[in-house]
Parts: C-alpha cells; structure tokens; sequence
C-alpha cells in the first residue's frame, strides 16, 4: 500500500509513505508508482499517529439513563446510580463496552486503557474487559487496569480481589486513595499499589487527588514512590484536580519533584470540568490539573476521556478531538505554538505515558499505523474538530469515513465547498 501526498507532523512538504505488509518501509517524495499497487491518495491531508484514549471506563461506558438519568449532573449521584443499578451481567457489559470501543475505532483511536472496577468478588467486568482484549486485538491495544474504585482499605476484600485481578491477567494496577478513610489509609493504599506493582511486573495508574480539596495529597506519596524505586515512567497520576487547588509555594515543590519521580500525568478535561466546582460558591474553579506548568517544566502530560455517555458523565462520542478542544480551552493552552502542537497531548505523550512508544510513530521500520484527518496540521485539525479519512493498523483499513462536503446553492449555481470553515 502507498499513501500518497501525505502531510507529516515533523517534516515540511508532502510525501509518500510505502508500507510492505505491516511495516513502514520508505517515506519519501514521488514514490514511482507500479500497476499493481494499492494507492491511497491523502489529497494533502494530514497523516498522523493514531489518537490512544489512555483513561476510560469501558465497563459503565453508554450505561448512561440505566436505571435513571443524573438529575444533578454530580459525581456523588453518579455513584449512587451505580450502586442503585447494581452490577451488570457480563453479556450487558460487552455490548456496551463493544459498542463503544467501535466508537473510538472510528475516530482513530489504535490504544485504549481502561480503568476496570473489581470491587465485585466475581470480577464480572474484568472477565469482560479480558475478552474483549482478545476479541479486538487485530484492532487495537487495549489495557485494562485493575482499578479499587473506592479504595483498598474501605473494605477488607479489596486487597485480595486486586490482587486476583492482577492474577488474571489486568495490565495495570489502580487505585483511588483520596477515596480511603484517613491521610494514613491514603498512604497506605498507594504503597500497597507498587507493592504490587513490583510483585506483578505491572504498571500502574492511579485515580490520583481527584478531588477539589487542596489537603488531599496522595500525589506527593506517588511521586516519592516512584522516585525510590526508579520507575516513574510505568506510573501515571491520573486526574490529580486538587493540584489546581494547592498553595503555589507547595504547588512548585510539588513541580519539582514530579520532573525527579519522571511519572506522567493523565488530565481528564471533559469529565473533569464538569464535576469539579460542584461544592464552590462563586467564583467556581475549573478543577483541572496544572497542565500548562506541568508541561513547560517537561513533565509528560496527556489528555484522556474518562467517561463516556454514563452516569457520571453523559455527553460524548469517543473522540480524542473534543477532548483535545475542551482541554486546550480550560488549560489556557491556547497560544500560536501551543495549538501548532496540541496534537502532542492525545498522541505522543500519551503514547509514553501508556508505554506503547517502541511501535509509534510514522518512522521506517516501524508498524504501519497511523491515521489520515481531514485536515493539513494540529491547529487545523483542532479548530475544526476534523473527521477521520482512514484508520490503518498494521498495514490494514480498520475505519474509513467520508470527507465532510458542504454544497451551497447560491441563485443557479450549485456550489461545492468542502472545507467550509
Ligand atoms: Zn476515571
């Protein structure tokens, strides 16, 4: 397959990318053409990595008006909803989580990590998630982390049914210590996780401070943690919201130490400007992470969905794009060279942060997936919120979607634009 006139993130120009069964084998310009080759004609457009979603929870994923709709849009009715309908079977769940993995597949979505709760003692969801893992592996890669959603030490089962879920075969143990009873079961739940980081050669991404109350601080633990052993680059802080609310004298201490730990960080700007605030008189915070800091002091930062279309939160189609345009909004992140390079946050730094980087990348040699948007860079590709032309996988057309035209009829002439914006 050859993929003609391609606009590339890193290089000037337009080029041909020639793939040999899985692999990239040429990038290079005016690819002479033979008969037999199956050519797809880029039309200038931009041919990127694919998005990796690396925060979901496939499990409650379009669960959202089952058995009631959110009245408040709160995370505390969102959780009581969850209770009230009590655990899925695991048939209801792969419809769903099915479904919705098809979504992100067609908006370009190669990797998903999916947080997965194992508070049940069956593991209903896990047995769901492990299923579906196989059952899309031509598609895509998708890691599903073990995840206590109220905690370890708020129930004396959960350290044994983690720990089973780990067995099982979850790539990732999580955790949730803001959710724990005291600062010290805070504490100790996030030892216990690289405890069993270490034990199940896994990595780890913890629902980190996500919270608005500025006194909880797992975070500081996690990064003390992960700079004492050396294996930051396997831990994500996901969410870590009450790091926007700390004192900016701790604020930088905590800076400091998160570029020595060298862990990643997970923002989840659509879920997270909604819950957040909820408790705020006026003026109301945004309730997201310090992303820009974070990233002008090198800190590996990526964006994540979190929830789609349930009780917790109701919108969405699976689209890294929205969350991309929603995140540059409320992290301030719209300066020239920040757009110009926004594509960064749902692609490459996600990429490290979910450690798929040895595959990634649109490089000779490496696996032919990547993906072609109706658009000619980041900041295009922002603004206009593009559609997916092709996703392709290892060589293989796994999504197609038709370029967005419009026609206007001005007096009798038929008129067609296809870029309108
Ligand atoms: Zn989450």
């Amino acid at each position: 397959m050859i993929i003609k006139h391609a606009q590339l993130r890193d290089r000037e120009g337009l080029w041909d990318i020639v793939i040999d069964k899985e692999n990239i084998v040429d990038i290079t310009k005016d690819y002479p053409l033979k008969d037999q080759d199956k050519v797809i004609d880029a039309r200038e457009n931009l041919v990127t990595s694919p998005f990796i979603e690396p925060h979901t929870h496939l499990d409650y994923a379009l669960t959202a008006g089952n058995p009631s709709w959110n009245m408040t849009g709160t995370l505390s009715e969102g959780l009581n909803i969850q209770r009230k309908r009590g655990d899925l079977s695991k048939q209801e769940i792969k419809t769903r989580a099915r479904k919705a993995i098809k979504w992100y597949i067609a908006n370009g979505v190669q990797v998903i990590r999916t947080h997965t709760n194992i508070s049940d003692s069956q593991l209903i969801g896990l047995h769901a998630m492990l299923e579906l893992q196989e059952e899309f592996a031509h598609m895509l890669e998708l890691q599903i982390v073990a995840f206590p959603q109220q905690g370890i030490y708020t129930d004396s089962k959960m350290v044994a049914q983690l720990e089973a879920a780990l067995k099982e075969g979850a790539d990732v143990v999580g955790g949730a210590p803001h959710f724990e009873f005291t600062r010290e079961y805070s504490v100790q739940s996030v030892k216990k996780i690289f405890e069993l980081s270490q034990k199940y050669n896994c990595m780890i991404d913890i629902h980190c401070d996500e919270t608005d109350d500025d006194h909880s601080r797992a975070l500081e633990v996690v990064i003390a943690e992960a700079y004492h052993m050396g294996i930051g680059h396997l831990v994500s802080a996901s969410h870590t919201t009450a790091f926007g609310s700390y004192n900016n004298a701790y604020a930088y201490k905590i800076l400091e130490n998160a570029v020595k730990s060298n862990i990643n960080f997970i923002a989840n700007p659509l879920v997270n400007i909604n819950l957040q605030g909820r408790y705020d008189s006026y003026p109301v915070r945004r309730g997201l992470t310090r992303v820009k800091e974070l990233l002008e002091t090198g800190i590996n930062v990526c964006f994540g969905h979190d929830d789609l279309l349930d009780s917790i939160y109701p919108l969405g189609t699976a689209n890294m794009l929205q969350v991309l345009f929603m995140g540059i909004h409320v992290c301030h992140l719209t300066g020239y060279d920040q757009m110009n390079k926004s594509l960064d946050l749902i692609t490459t730094n996600s990429a490290k942060t979910v450690q798929v980087e040895q595959e990634y990348g649109i490089e000779v040699g490496k696996p032919a997936n990547f993906i072609i948007l109706q658009a000619k860079n980041d900041y295009d590709a922002l603004r206009r919120q593009s559609p997916i032309l092709y996703s392709i996988r290892q060589g293989n057309i796994i999504a197609e979607n038709n370029p967005l035209q419009a026609k206007l009829w001005l007096g009798n002439e038929e008129d067609e634009v296809e870029f309108l914006y």
